[in-house]
């Protein structure tokens, strides 16, 4: 199947537009994020002007916008070219002044020929008590009224682009409109009152009163609905497909199993159990798993991950653990590796550094089943990597891949099991966006022991007030965490601060302080890792690499500078690097001020709380759906139309929409599931068609 025919000239380049040249195409391009004209029409007005009021000069208020038909009475051009150009003119009620800046005398001339009848469209404002008008918005002939006479949308923009450029490729694109057949369900579109779909874009483009700038507008709700049904639809879609290959049953108690847990120096949390109790009943049955597992940073989901690992082993097949990063592949490594020699189990670890013999001994051992645990980054899931028999891919992706690679990831890993673990502690509703309806397993509780960490604001003019404490601190033993931002526009920046933090570190504390950034090579990275670690360093200062799963129980202090640039879930996930061991931990949250409202919220919410999934919600709420998710770099699963923090109900309703789609119609080939497959390429689900096409 491929598109349908009528979404056609909405997938057209922006330049076929009438009106829109290369360049103006480019400066669109730049704003609506994409070069189609289906890109332009998702871009949504925020505002709008209303030129319907029309008075009389002496009736028109100051400071209202007000269109008007005036008789052009006067020229005062200005020999001066920093003073204004004004028109004088009149109506039958009294006079206004149009007053021109750095104005051009040809174009006044032309636009406003004297003792002409015009209208005239923009904001009156009373000068000494005259009426005037600076830059009318419009200017037209009479018979131009009815154009000038409406209600514009003001649509966001960015330099190089005016409203008026906007409006007029808008009117274009909206021109491509067509109807398309309805793929909502007929009761649910009535009950919300819900127009057509290019209705709905129709009317959003030309609001007319304020409702229609709410979310809530049932136009607005219609377009949301739209693109959480695209999104629901392929996660079921891929889910679907994913179910109908044949997993395999595992058995999941065994010698392997026992021997790990008695070599564990301590107990599993109920939390684990519980968790790891899903997971047996999941492996022990031959349909296929795909359970994620959701906990904190520190809540203990690599030891369940390992025990997981056993059953798919202790059955005679492989297991992978996939992380997102080399230091976390091998901090994964060290970890597991007491346990898996525990148990007599072969492990390697391969990454994107393995190269030549290297990676060929191991390609090797994969393929002959000899590597019975394969721990690595991305590496182990590329072309060239045949595994003997893979059981279980653990992936443990720490908010750090798309949704769209891990779909593709687990079409890739055929019919093994899969486990995504997270410690993002992502709310309700945009865990459905990102993961259907993925079984889930949360690990609420943390092991015990822990301490809860003391979180501080602390301003910058305080920073040697903390440095002295730091000096006390350490002495004692502790070892400290130094963050530094990330300056999102240039990476030599970050280094710079953080090079310039370290050397005022050093002056202060001597040879025992670290750098790592994301400049380093991979294998300086891990030595300065590991004399973090091993105790050889006391501060270590960085730039955001220092990687979330990163493990060094005794580093009870994190100071994070500049902590208002900082998203809170990042925060919460800096954070997360202490208070993993007994000793009492502190967080010193380094801010600069002023500080905005929100900002002030943000760096509360995090002083009052530890608990993750208060502060994801927080999160969600001060700045709707954002990228939680670590969507964005990816730009995946990022909603043009929807806002989670409004419409998170829509999402509940989509995501049972998309199950009784597919439980009744798998394939899409109802009436209706026709019209939901041009639903599907309305919204580029390229993940969705894909499993159509193959299924
Ligand atoms: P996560 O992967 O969820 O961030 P880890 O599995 O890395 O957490 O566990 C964090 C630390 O807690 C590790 O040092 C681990 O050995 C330890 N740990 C895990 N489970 C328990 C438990 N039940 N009791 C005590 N310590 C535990
Ligand atoms: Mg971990």
């Amino acid at each position: 199947m491929s598109r349908p025919f009528d979404l056609d000239p909405l997938f057209r380049a922006l330049t076929t537009l009438p009106g829109v040249g290369p360049k103006n195409a480019k400066y669109l391009e730049k704003l609506i994020g994409g070069p189609k004209v289906l890109d332009l029409l998702w871009h949504l007005p925020v505002d709008f002007i209303d030129r319907r009021f029309s008075p009389k000069i002496s009736e028109a208020p100051n400071g209202r916008i007000a269109t008007m038909e005036v008789t052009v009475d006067k020229h005062m051009p200005n020999a001066r070219k920093s003073l204004p150009y004004r028109v004088s003119c009149s109506d039958e009620t009294g006079a206004i002044t149009l007053v021109f800046f750095r104005a051009h005398k040809d174009w006044i001339e032309k636009q406003l020929p004297l003792h002409q009848k015009v209208i005239i469209s923009g904001k009156v404002e009373y000068y000494q008590g005259r009426a005037q008008m600076a830059h009318p918005d419009a200017i037209g002939l009479p018979q131009d009224r009815a154009a000038i006479e409406t209600v514009e949308p003001v649509y966001p923009l960015t330099q190089g682009i005016t409203n008026k450029a906007v409006r007029k490729a808008m009117q274009s694109a909206l021109g491509y409109l067509s109807a398309l057949p309805e793929w909502l369900d007929e009761a649910h579109k009535k009950r919300g009152q819900w127009p057509d779909w290019y209705k709905a874009l129709e009317a959003v483009h030309s609001p007319e009163s304020e409702s229609l700038l709410s979310p809530e507008h049932p136009a607005r709700m219609r377009m949301a609905y739209d693109e959480l049904l695209a999104n629901q639809l392929t996660l079921a879609l891929v889910r679907d497909r994913a179910r109908k290959i044949n997993g395999r049953a595992f058995q999941t108690e065994g010698v392997l199993r026992e021997k790990i847990l008695s070599a564990l120096p301590f107990d599993l949390t109920s939390a684990q159990k519980e968790a790891l109790g899903d997971i047996d009943k999941d492996m022990s049955q031959p349909a296929r798993m795909l359970r994620l597992l959701q906990g904190d940073v520190g809540s203990g989901k690599t030891v369940v991950a390992c025990l997981a690992m056993m059953s798919a082993v202790q059955s005679g097949a492989q297991a992978a653990l996939m992380a997102p990063t080399e230091i976390l592949a091998r901090q994964h490594a060290d970890n597991l590796k007491p346990w898996l020699e525990a148990a007599g189990v072969r492990a390697i670890v391969m990454t994107g550094r393995d190269k030549g013999k290297t990676r060929e001994t191991m390609l090797q051992q994969i393929r002959s089943g000899a590597a019975q645990v394969v721990i690595g980054t991305h590496a182990i899931f590329q072309e060239g990597v045949d595994f003997n028999d893979l059981g279980l891919a653990v992936i443990d992706e720490q908010h750090r891949f798309g949704v769209h690679q891990r779909l593709a990831l687990s079409s890739k890993s055929k019919g093994s099991d899969v486990l995504v673990m997270t410690a993002t502690p992502i709310p309700r509703t945009l865990a459905l966006t990102a993961y259907g309806d993925m079984e889930v397993s949360k690990i609420g509780e943390k092991p015990p022991g822990r301490q809860p960490i003391d979180t501080r604001l602390t301003p910058i003019e305080k920073i040697e007030d903390l440095v002295a404490g730091l000096k006390r601190q350490i002495q004692t033993g502790a070892r400290v965490y130094w963050v530094c931002p990330l300056v999102e526009e240039s990476e030599k920046l970050d280094l710079a601060a953080a090079e310039e933090r370290y050397d005022i570190l050093k002056a202060a504390f001597g040879e025992r302080v670290g750098l790592i950034h994301g400049r380093m090579k991979p294998l300086e990275k891990d030595a300065v890792m590991e004399k973090f670690a091993g105790g050889d360093l006391d501060i270590l200062v960085a730039t955001t690499v220092i990687e979330v799963g990163v493990d060094v129980p005794e580093a009870t202090i994190m100071v994070i500078e500049h902590a208002e640039r900082f998203g809170l879930s990042q925060l919460h996930q800096l954070r997360g690097r202490v208070g993993r061991g007994s000793d009492k931990s502190y967080c010193f949250l380094l801010y600069t001020g002023p500080l905005g409202e929100t900002a002030k919220e943000r760096l509360s919410v995090m002083r009052d709380t530890e608990d993750g999934f208060v502060i994801a919600e927080k999160d969600l709420s001060l700045r709707g759906s954002g990228d939680i998710l670590g969507v964005r770099q990816s730009g995946s699963a990022e909603f043009k139309l929807a806002n989670l923090a409004v419409h998170g109900d829509l999402l509940a309703a989509a995501r049972a929409d998309a199950k009784l789609i597919i439980e009744k119609d798998s394939e899409l080939e109802s009436p209706r599931g026709q019209a939901l497959k041009t639903l599907l390429y309305l919204f580029e689900q390229d993940q969705g068609i894909k499993n159509l096409r193959s299924g």
